[in-house]
């Protein structure tokens, strides 16, 4: 895998990956404007990264209504007082939780400064106001339950069409963005790819990577979009090759990629 050409490698933006909870990520991002924290499943861990790094939280930005990317919210605000920012579709539902959004985000909102411009994407699906966090000069995006390493998150609210379109639209970003996904979910999500997929030998080396990071309990995040889309079967659900193992020649996309859905959800 080639390394990213991007500003990322410089001290000026960095990225830590803070395992929360049995499976969950959450992101610290440093940039030109400061210290953002990505999702907040629990603040023990997250204050810990922060401590270690003499780093002050400045700000939360949470990606979807869930308890586990939420939780910790409470906590973190009371220690650090920084503001929180969240989708505006899912206010009420962050709301119904005991917490408070200071700014409602709305898709196509953009924020920050250089390496650290950050624009919010809608990505609904999993949950239908669940946004993603794109750094386009830092080469980073955030993605949390809806494009996921090797897989997407459950269609608890949206359809899969909507899903689809959702995915559609982050594969069209820069091959060489770096993916941060919301949980651990890899190693399973490699034997579901692997069982559809079996011809793919991008996908067979990629699993062999996952086994080794698991085996040493490394993380498997981030990984680049150019990786994603050759071996990610939500990502391929386009693919030529794919409908055919699958034998779903000349159905459509969005068809097929339900077809992809259902199957992982049985799986
Ligand atoms: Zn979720
Ligand atoms: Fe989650």
């Amino acid at each position: 895998m080639t390394m990213p050409d991007h500003p990322s490698l410089s001290t000026e933006f960095e990225v830590v990956t803070v395992p929360c909870l049995d499976d969950n990520y959450a992101y610290l991002v440093k940039g030109p404007d400061g210290v953002a924290l990505i999702d907040a499943p629990e603040a023990a861990p997250i204050i810990a990264a922060l401590e270690a790094r003499n780093w002050e939280l400045g700000v939360v930005m949470i990606t979807h209504h869930h308890h586990d990317h939420v939780g910790g919210l409470r906590a973190l605000r009371a220690r650090y007082g920084c503001p929180v920012m969240g989708p505006k579709a899912e206010a009420d539902k962050i709301a119904a939780q005991g917490e408070t959004l200071d700014m409602e985000l709305e898709p196509g909102f953009e924020g920050g400064t250089g390496v650290g411009r950050c624009q919010v994407l809608a990505v609904p699906g999993h949950t239908l106001g669940h946004i993603a966090y794109y750094y386009p000069e830092g080469g980073a995006l955030f993605t949390a339950d809806s494009l996921m390493a090797l897989g997407c998150g459950r269609l608890f609210e949206g359809s899969p069409a909507m899903m689809w379109q959702s995915l559609s639209s982050l594969a069209a970003l820069p091959d060489d963005t770096l993916v941060y996904s919301g949980h651990e979910y890899t190693q399973s999500n490699a034997r579901f790819a692997c069982s559809i997929d079996p011809d793919n030998s991008a996908l067979q080396q990629r699993a062999a990577e996952i086994a080794d990071l698991r085996k040493n309990n490394l993380p498997t995040v981030p990984a680049t979009l150019g990786l994603e889309k050759a071996t990610n079967p939500f990502l391929r659900a386009g693919d030529t090759e794919l409908k055919k193992t699958l034998g779903l020649e000349g159905v459509d996309d969005a068809d097929v990629f339900a077809h992809i859905r259902a199957a992982k959800d049985r799986f």
